[in-house]
């Protein structure tokens, strides 16, 4: 699953420093843009791979390791794009620059690699494994060949199949499942079937989302010329409680709106995020966290490159959000999950003080909106935390530009 997107409402700057290193223990994402083909569907920073200079960007992506990698991260996660197109040998010189730099085989709980079937064979999954990745995200998206091809995936969901069982047979013991669902005339006896095969794998994690028709991909092109129809809201909302209801039957029971995992199995690197932890993003387009202040690199891989190797970053965008945005962000992502959050969380993980006189307006207004969500019947209280209700759970979006509105008014005494 993809989770290293500019969450960012506010205006950020233009950054004409790097950001501050980030402390020992940080959780690295490591963006690798390569695909096989550019999906129909994808707003992702990612182009088709061939004829691109591979080997300059990972030598830059490298020396970007060099440069900003905190020491021992808890968590890695190499996303993208698809970094299983990338040859063994690649992805070697990579991982080991990484814990030259990182240690993170020593430190690390969680080392992820995002896969796509028509590049991961038991060999380059073997080797992998040798390299410190302990879980694998295969890319299935459907089990429908056409559906494939109307995303522009260049793979069979046969192919997903014999990936799956390469990984397993490589000594893969924590594997999700990508999917989506929801796609422009699927039918929700099409989707059970699908759940179906998704809990007979025995995968140990499942993301499914439903399909979104993103600004600039020709998806959104093809549903404004009418070549694409959306599926009905009440018909999608089937498909939400319906992938619920199995997945948790199966024991993999959501712990975010759209992720499913087995006990101890869900992603640690994506909690962090939903956690509104701190995080840094290497490689073009990469998105970091410290502190209270994001910043982001270009999206652009020969810039990317240029600026590495002249400048000695590719930051192009910082912003520190204010104290109500924070908490206003911190607030909607972590009621995401499905463990909630609490008042007193929510300041800590902001940066509000619960203390602090100057920081009462800021938590007032974020106390008004959980009241008023509470009111309208998305929120409910569990003794201290706070957790979306069956009935807000599939109004996460516009519960969270209810929590956005906190950063766009200003306090009195902010
Ligand atoms: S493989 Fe993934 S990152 Fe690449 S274009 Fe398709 S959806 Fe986007």
């Amino acid at each position: 699953m993809k989770f290293q997107q500019d969450e960012s409402k506010s205006a950020p700057t233009k950054a004409s420093e790097p950001l501050p290193r980030a402390a020992e223990g940080t959780a690295i994402y490591l963006h690798l843009p390569f695909c096989a083909a550019k999906c129909h569907y994808c707003d992702f920073f990612s182009v088709a791979a061939e004829g691109q200079d591979i080997e300059g960007l990972l030598a830059a992506v490298r020396r970007e390791i060099e440069l900003r990698a905190p020491r021992s991260p808890r968590t890695v996660f190499l996303g993208g794009g698809t970094p299983s197109l990338l040859s063994s040998a690649q992805l070697r010189e990579l991982l080991e620059t990484l814990e030259r730099v990182t240690c993170f085989r020593g430190s690390a709980s969680e080392v992820t690699v995002e896969c796509n079937p028509e590049s991961l064979s038991r060999e380059k999954a073997r080797a992998l494994l040798d390299l410190g990745v302990n879980r694998f995200s295969i890319g299935f998206q459907s089990l429908d060949d056409k559906t494939l091809e109307l995303f522009g995936r260049v793979h069979s969901a046969e192919q997903s199949f014999r990936a799956y069982d390469a990984v397993r047979a490589a000594g893969a013991g924590n594997v999700n499942v990508d999917f989506i669902y929801a796609t422009p005339g699927q039918e929700l006896d099409a989707w059970r079937t699908t759940l179906e095969r998704i809990v007979a794998l025995g995968t140990d994690h499942v993301s499914a989302y439903n399909l979104t028709f993103e600004e600039q991909t020709p998806f959104r092109r093809w549903l404004e010329q009418g070549e694409l129809q959306q599926l009905p809201e009440d018909v999608e909302l089937e498909f939400f409680h319906v992938t619920r209801e199995r997945l948790a039957r199966a024991e993999l029971p959501a712990y975010e709106i759209s992720n499913f995992a087995r006990a101890g199995r869900a992603c640690e690197h994506n909690l962090n995020y939903w956690r509104n932890g701190p995080y840094v993003g290497i490689g073009p387009s990469a998105v970091s966290k410290v502190s209270f202040t994001r910043g982001g690199n270009i999206k652009s891989v020969g810039e990317y490159k240029r600026r590495i190797e002249r400048e000695g970053h590719a930051g192009v965008w910082t912003e520190t959000p204010s104290p109500a945005a924070r908490l206003g962000e911190t607030w909607w992502l972590g009621l995401r999950l499905a463990e909630g959050l609490s008042e007193s969380e929510a300041c800590a993980r902001a940066g509000v003080s619960v203390q602090d006189a100057a920081s009462d307006g800021v938590r007032e207004r974020a106390r008004a909106t959980v009241l008023e969500l509470q009111r309208q019947g998305w929120l409910e209280a569990h003794g201290e935390r706070w957790k979306l209700s069956a009935r807000g759970l599939p109004l996460a979006d516009a519960i969270a530009r209810e929590f956005l509105r906190l950063g766009e008014a200003r306090a009195p005494r902010e």
